[in-house]
């Protein structure tokens, strides 16, 4: 409608109200074409990365590759850091943290993206092999949120390390490479699951019931007991040189063994497994890696443990954080002190890089939809998470969400904002409360979801590609 044509009304009301609207209809072919373009390099990245530690080492090359340099050495050998310098710092093989110098000094403040890199899943046993019934099993503890039927009757893969007797390790993932064999969780048919069908959705499969099936060959000897488990060490001692007691020195995870696939005759959506919080990860990782010479040190922040509560020393509370923004300091101001850390923390912003749960119209009564998040509708703002009477959320302040808004506003970042489902529903948490303890201001702010937590994640290409510059612009600013 042209402006001449507009009522007073309309032209007022366009000029007061807010209204939300779909990302998709608000950019050119040549803006989707791009952002088609940048997800094929998600998917592929996130092929690859199923695991903290397999995104922990596919962040090492990367960054090599960009020409950063490992902290450690440049702490070790006292080289000074200058503006538009690179470093990074993997700690432990489960978490990671990088860092453009920028030109202002470390202790006014760095700019932070802070995203996770575990993900729901089931990680086996220290004791895991056992015969049942002539089959093989492996025994599993679930980590993290899952809704345990959604894990029977599907392909999985085995992914981690071993560490042997002799102080060795082995990497084994199997179950990715189109050869290879694949692992399930068997379910009960419908026939005999009368029972079954009765009981409550959380009480249906337990957690003792996730057991993956592991194989079924007896090993050719009758005075041996336990044939079938028997080929399982056979094998796995031929192809890894394990034995059983090895596995008590193991982190072997379970993870759905699809790959990434696009959603939709249209191609709009990404789905996968582990996108909570590689949606946000991948592209916080990205824009670190393209980021030269900022006024603030651009920092970006990928943990371990965020969905058991970042606990440990890979976890986002824990001192890594902290420890690398010191040594920055020491290496790039002239001398080091401990006040200097406690200035770059309180004026230090961060974006908390995660997912939110988009609106599901097939379950819309538990979103409150004046001030939920929908899918392709840009990148989500999130002032507090947190359950009941936002218990456990950090509340960004009034004054840093205002802060954000106007950068994205400023620099054409799409953006919505929402809250975790109704009041009473539920609720959630993220690092940002970890970050805020240490003076940080901390938003959330990271791009929405369908089926959440589940083995096949749905998320819009468009939200992905506004997150990466979103992301970028935050570290430039
Ligand atoms: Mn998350
Ligand atoms: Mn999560």
């Amino acid at each position: 409608m042209s402006e001449e044509k507009k009522t007073e009304g309309q032209k007022l009301e366009e000029r007061l109200s807010f209204r939300r609207k779909n990302a998709w209809e608000k950019v050119d072919e040549e803006y989707i074409k791009k952002a088609y373009d940048f997800c094929e390099d998600y998917k592929s990245f996130l092929n690859m990365s199923k695991t903290e530690r397999e995104f922990a080492a596919n962040t090492e090359k990367l960054a090599v590759a960009a020409g950063f340099r490992k902290l450690d050495d440049m702490t070790a050998s006292g080289t000074r850091l200058k503006p538009g310098d690179k470093v990074y710092f993997i700690n432990r093989k489960k978490s990671a943290v990088l860092a453009v110098i920028g030109k202002k000094p470390v202790s006014e403040g760095v700019n932070i993206l802070g995203a996770h890199i575990d993900a729901p899943r089931l990680d086996l046993k220290q004791n895991p092999l056992y015969e049942d019934t002539e089959l093989a099993f492996f025994k599993t503890h679930y980590y993290g949120g899952i809704k345990k039927y959604q894990w029977l009757t599907i392909p999985l893969a085995i992914h981690g390390i071993v560490v042997k007797g002799d102080g060795t390790s082995v990497e084994i993932s199997i179950g990715e490479d189109e050869d290879d064999p694949v692992f399930t969780i068997t379910d009960l048919l419908p026939h005999l699951a009368r029972e079954q069908m009765q009981k409550k959705m959380s009480e249906a499969v337990t957690g003792e019931g996730l057991n993956v099936l592991l194989g079924s060959l007896p090993y050719r000897d009758d005075k041996v007991k336990e044939k079938v488990k028997l080929t399982i060490l056979d094998i796995l001692n031929k192809r890894y040189g394990i034995v059983e007691e090895d596995f008590q020195s193991a982190e072997l995870e379970i993870v759905p063994a699809q790959k990434f696939k696009d959603v939709g005759f249209d191609k709009s959506m990404v789905g996968g497994y582990g996108q909570d919080d590689r949606a946000c990860a991948y592209p916080a990782l990205r824009s670190v890696l393209e980021t030269d010479a900022p006024e603030r040190t651009a920092v970006c922040l990928l943990t371990d443990k965020e969905e058991i509560g970042s606990m440990g020393n890979t976890g986002a509370q824990s001192t890594m954080l902290q420890d690398f923004l010191a040594n920055i300091i020491a290496l790039t101001e002239e001398s080091y002190s401990d006040l200097k850390l406690r200035s770059c923390l309180s004026k230090s912003r961060m974006l908390s890089a995660d997912v939110n749960a988009a609106v599901d119209p097939n379950y819309e009564n538990v979103y409150e939809k004046r001030n939920a998040t929908y899918l392709g509708h840009g990148i989500v703002l999130q002032k507090y998470t947190g359950a009941r009477g936002k218990y456990d959320s950090s509340d960004a302040s009034a004054e840093f969400v205002g802060e954000i808004r106007k950068l994205f506003n400023d620099n054409g970042i799409m953006w919505q904002t929402g809250e975790l489902g109704k009041v009473d529903e539920g609720g959630g948490g993220t690092i940002a409360q970890y970050a805020a303890n240490l003076g940080i201001d901390v938003l959330d702010c990271g791009v929405a979801m369908l089926s959440m937590h589940s083995p096949f994640e749905i998320t819009s290409k468009i939200d992905i590609y506004v997150t990466y510059n979103a992301y970028k612009v935050f570290l430039n600013s």
